[in-house]
């Protein structure tokens, strides 16, 4: 029987980063994943691959990262078999990479001494939001950075600053951040007087919403968003230059998880795809090894540490209620969840001012939540191809965007097929003509979302620790667990603290 000194479980983004850091240590490190490549729910795929291997093969893969097709136009099999998507790279979802790539990403990647032969490029955008009607222009962040005017004239009718929504984050302690993971963006705007603007209110909502992926602002943890500002974005800042909200990885998210998993493969750790963890093996209270599933049958192997980089409720199915305190077996098994609608549509032209392009857009409504839903559904969308013309065909451009929900909304056929329709509708009013140059489009939706989502219950320092109780050897690593910033931020923040908890070194990062 093979032994190492930790299998990791899941080559998603959490998973790769906690693999890489223990390679790196020496430690002998496995990593297995279920699917046939590495990035979990981070995941592109080339859209010569829906005609290759055909539409089954789609929505597994879709089935496998919690994720269900709700509409395409033409039919999937007659875009495969057309070769529609051919030139196009789809990542799985929207995939806008937080602070572009300069947070916990960059942590990692100087960490890893750099992503070595596999080049990770990401490009960043500036973003703008769309209130009432109106476009607002969001410069990037630097020490000089304007408000735009409208907002400004709104900040200077009630006598306020910018910066009071951030309070004296630079300041805080690390007790004041976890105390704020429990106050909602509503209370905290309230508090700060924001509410009294209509304008500052839609504004900060949706800058929250994209931070956090929760439309209903008395939902929203406002800790998270405070300690992201105070420890990545402050001081990226502070170091000069200009700082972008977010970027789009040349080529397709996956090239960042290929470039980590060849780093992992640099330091001697062994990687096996289409290789499933079918049970977990304890005696007396500690990790003794595991069961797979590879094309070669079942496997045990020995294994003394175990890293879990699936969503933590998923746990149970692997070691049963019973080896877990009972409190952690409730609170695992109570988190609820949220979900996402994650568009795309190909173009066969450019059907907004480049003003907008170059920009994530983001608005607080795209249907209204009196049509059923927990609040006002927002949307957040890019003109992807303008930022990294290497994801679709040559004079052609890809829409992506993605509107959060919560999860039962986010598995209701009706609800998700009235966002479904709302979309273009939206789209055709704001940029007139647009709905002439769709070419084709898909609505994939996400069912599983609560790691990314940050609610006052489940944000930052409220998630399970990366060290298992219970049962010595087992970590998590993933955005189910404690982990900070913007969902893969967060995965990759967490796989640290899970690599920092099993090695003992300080990663900086506590
Ligand atoms: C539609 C959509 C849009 C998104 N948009 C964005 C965005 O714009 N920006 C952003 O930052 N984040 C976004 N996210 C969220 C981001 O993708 C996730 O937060 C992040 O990728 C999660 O990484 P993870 O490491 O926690 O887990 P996962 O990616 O879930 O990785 C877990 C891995 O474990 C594997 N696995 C599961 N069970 C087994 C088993 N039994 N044996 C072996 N392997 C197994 C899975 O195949 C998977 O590869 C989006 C997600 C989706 C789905």
């Amino acid at each position: 029987m093979e032994a190492y000194d930790v299998l990791v479980v899941g080559a998603g983004v959490g998973g790769l980063a906690a693999a890489s850091l223990l390679a790196k240590e020496g430690m002998k490190t496995l990593v297995v994943e279920a699917g046939d490549r590495v990035g979990g729910r981070a995941l592109s795929l080339r859209g010569e691959e829906l005609r290759e291997k055909g539409t089954g093969w789609y929505r597994r893969l879709l089935a496998a990262q919690y994720c269900w097709l709700a509409h395409a136009s033409p039919s999937l099999e007659d875009m495969a078999a057309g070769g529609l998507l051919d030139g196009y790279t789809l990542d799985l979802g929207y995939h806008g990479v937080s602070l572009a790539g300069e947070g916990y990403f960059a942590v990692l990647r100087d960490l890893i001494g750099g992503y070595g032969t596999h080049p990770v490029v990401i490009k960043p955008f500036l973003t703008g939001s769309w209130l009432d009607g109106e476009f607002y222009r969001e410069p990037p962040l630097s020490r000089n950075t304007e408000v735009d005017e409208k907002l400004q004239a709104e900040l200077d009718r009630l006598g306020a600053h910018y910066l009071d929504f951030f309070g004296n984050f630079l300041a805080m302690a690390p007790h004041e951040f976890e105390e704020l993971d429990r106050v909602s963006l509503h209370h905290h705007l309230e508090k700060i007087g924001f509410h009294r603007s209509k304008a500052l209110y839609d504004y900060f909502r949706c800058v929250s919403t994209l931070i956090t992926t929760i439309n209903n602002p008395h939902e929203i943890s406002i800790g998270d968003i405070l300690r992201y500002a105070a420890q990545v974005i402050a001081p990226a800042i502070l170091k000069g230059g200009d700082v972008y909200v977010g970027g789009f990885t040349e080529g397709g998210m996956m090239a960042w998880p290929e470039a980590v998993a060849a780093r992992f493969l640099d330091f001697g750790g062994e990687l096996r795809l289409n290789a499933r963890l079918l049970s977990v093996e304890t005696a007396e209270g500690r990790v003794q090894g595991a069961v797979l599933r590879s094309e070669g049958g079942e496997e045990r192997i020995a294994c003394r540490r175990l890293v879990f980089n699936p969503p933590v409720q998923e746990l149970l199915g692997y070691l049963g209620e019973g080896v877990f305190p009972d409190a952690f077996a409730r609170r695992i098994s109570s988190l609820y969840g949220y979900g996402s609608v994650s568009p795309y549509m190909g173009l066969s032209r450019l059907p907004v001012p480049e003003e907008h392009a170059k920009r994530l857009m983001k608005t607080p409504c795209v249907v209204p939540r009196s049509q059923g839903f927990d609040w006002d559904v927002y949307m957040a969308w890019n003109i992807q191809s303008y930022i990294d013309p290497a994801c679709a065909p040559s004079g052609k451009h890809l829409f992506t965007a993605y509107l959060p929900l919560t999860e039962a909304e986010s598995k209701n056929r009706e609800m998700v097929m009235r966002v479904v329709r709302a979309v273009p509708d939206f789209l055709e009013k704001v940029y007139p003509g647009f709905r002439d140059c769709v070419e084709w489009e898909l609505y994939p939706v996400c069912t599983r979302l609560e790691g990314v989502a940050k609610s006052i219950t489940q944000a930052g320092s409220l998630k399970p620790d990366v060290i298992v109780p219970g049962v010595e050897g087992l970590y998590l690593a993933g955005d189910t667990a404690r982990g900070y910033g913007v969902a893969m931020d967060c995965a990759c923040s967490s796989g640290i603290l899970c690599a920092s908890a099993i090695t003992g070194r300080d990663y900086g990062m506590e």
